[in-house]
């Protein structure tokens, strides 16, 4: 291709963006980033920023034995075998200079998070902005591509791609704020994430999470993923996706999954548990919408304070979000609940964790429970935090097309692309699936793209 306008386009603002025009960048590549939104950040701003890496400098400093078998292992564990694992190999492999290359080459602020593993990992592997907010580790990489010299191009919609004989040679932007226009592109990364927030596609490709409320970012409405189809591609680990059990109500905040890891449980209406909540925060999600709402977080005063590290829970309490009951008895008045029901359930968790009988779900991780007087207790609904499945794309991010040939001069990273969480629902999830999808497949995806 003679005339292009610059070397890579990128598709989206989000962490998966702004990791790939960091790295094509990084190899010479003239870079522009066009996000519909009116700011960048998309769904990583809004998440906790947690990045999973094996063998990170900040886990060596830390004294963590992990590799990126380990690392492997635990995820497959989790997900189960499916569509996606030769990536998953290539992201663990990758992951820990992923995070020196953050740190390091663009000085985004990470720190190991030693408070807790969370679903899925055996050691502690992940990293985050000291605050875990999302919006730190957007606000960070925006800044290194401000210093990088990346134009990063808000209120500008991609509204298709420039195809010629099946290659991918540019995109067209077009919205209400901005004038029509053809870039053209050596190579097009699609970072602009799934499709969460389109309720078409998630009647046709994710039914079974119809009626359970989305709480990503509104740009995830798919298109990305419906022209990589168009021009031959087709889905993998189609219908797999992450939600959260415990989305504060009516703040609409994570609610910590601290609170359960470290003993907490969840109830609905009839007072009663609804399984093991140790399956965790993504996996609980379809045993919960089988309960009678409204749903509780049930914890103690350690446990709250425990959780009270992650400053959006902090911010719940303070919001008066966790409220204190001297008894079950008073929670049940309070509540509407059957006391009767509450206390048996009360009582048969209190054993199991004391080691006395058998959990009635199988739990076997309690944390520091039984719980003590007074009790906190939440209000929660669940959710979905964002789509696993999406384009088959090759070990660098490559759209695989018909005959899983890569489509020339496209790639997908994040959301956009196949996750590696399993190939269906959301008990495949381990933390930080999502991230080490955008960011880890973003900064491959980028550097590869410099030689499309
Ligand atoms: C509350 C919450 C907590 C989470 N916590 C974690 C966590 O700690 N760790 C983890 O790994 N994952 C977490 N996740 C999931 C994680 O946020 C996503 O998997 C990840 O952010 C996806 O990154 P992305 O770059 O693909 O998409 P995004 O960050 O959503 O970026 C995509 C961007 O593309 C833009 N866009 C869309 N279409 C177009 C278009 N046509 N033209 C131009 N721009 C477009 C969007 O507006 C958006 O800004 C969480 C999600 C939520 C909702």
């Amino acid at each position: 291709m003679n005339d292009v306008d610059v070397d890579v386009v990128v598709v989206g603002a989000g962490g998966g963006g702004l990791a790939a025009a960091l790295a094509a960048s990084d190899a010479g590549a003239s870079v522009v980033v066009f996000e519909k939104s009116d700011s960048p950040g998309g769904n990583t701003a809004l998440s906790t920023g947690s990045i999973p890496a094996a063998g990170s400098k900040l886990q060596k400093a830390a004294g963590v034995q992990d590799s990126p078998e380990r690392m492997v292992a635990d995820l497959l564990r989790q997900s189960g075998p499916h569509e996606n694992e030769e990536v998953l190999r290539q992201l663990a492999e990758s992951s820990a200079e992923l995070i020196d290359w953050l740190t390091e080459s663009h000085n985004v602020s990470l720190s190991l998070v030693t408070d807790y593993k969370h679903v899925g990992h055996t050691v502690h592997r992940l990293h985050a902005p000291e605050s875990r907010r999302g919006a730190d580790l957007t606000d960070d990489l925006v800044a290194a591509c401000r210093a990088a010299n990346i134009d990063v191009i808000t209120n500008s919609p991609v509204s298709s791609l420039l195809v010629e004989d099946g290659c991918v040679e540019g995109v067209v932007i077009s919205g209400e704020r901005v004038e029509t226009q053809q870039i053209r592109a050596r190579a097009v990364i699609l970072a602009s994430n799934g499709f969460g927030a389109n309720p078409a596609l998630i009647r046709t490709w994710l039914p079974e999470a119809m009626g359970t409320e989305y709480f990503g970012a509104h740009g995830s409405t798919g298109e990305g993923i419906e022209w990589g189809l168009e021009l031959g591609g087709h889905l993998a680990n189609a219908t797999a996706y992450q939600g959260y059990a415990a989305v504060a109500y009516p703040h609409g905040s994570i609610l910590s999954w601290t609170t359960i890891e470290m003993g907490g449980i969840i109830i609905d209406s009839t007072g009663n548990r609804l399984g093991d909540e140790s399956v965790g925060y993504s996996g609980f999600t379809t045993r919960i919408i089988k309960g009678v709402a409204p749903f509780y977080v049930l914890c103690d005063e350690r446990i709250r304070d425990l959780a009270c590290r992650e400053s959006e829970y902090a911010e719940l309490v303070d919001m008066g979000g966790v409220r204190s009951y001297a008894s079950a008895a008073d929670l049940a008045e309070a509540l509407g609940i059957p006391v009767h029901s509450l206390e048996r359930t009360l009582a048969e968790y209190q054993s199991a964790a004391a080691g006395d009988s058998a959990d009635p779900f199988q739990r076997r991780d309690f944390g520091i429970a039984p719980l003590q007087s007074p009790l906190m207790v939440s209000r929660v609904v669940p959710g979905i935090f964002h789509t696993q499945g999406g384009l088959a794309v090759d070990t660098e991010g490559r759209v695989l097309g018909a005959g899983d040939r890569p489509i020339q001069g496209l790639f997908a990273v994040g959301g956009v692309a196949a996750g590696v969480s399993g190939a269906t629902g959301a008990d495949g999830y381990s933390s930080g699936n999502g991230l080490l999808s955008a960011i880890g497949l973003g900064r491959i995806a980028g550097r590869a793209a410099v030689s499309a």
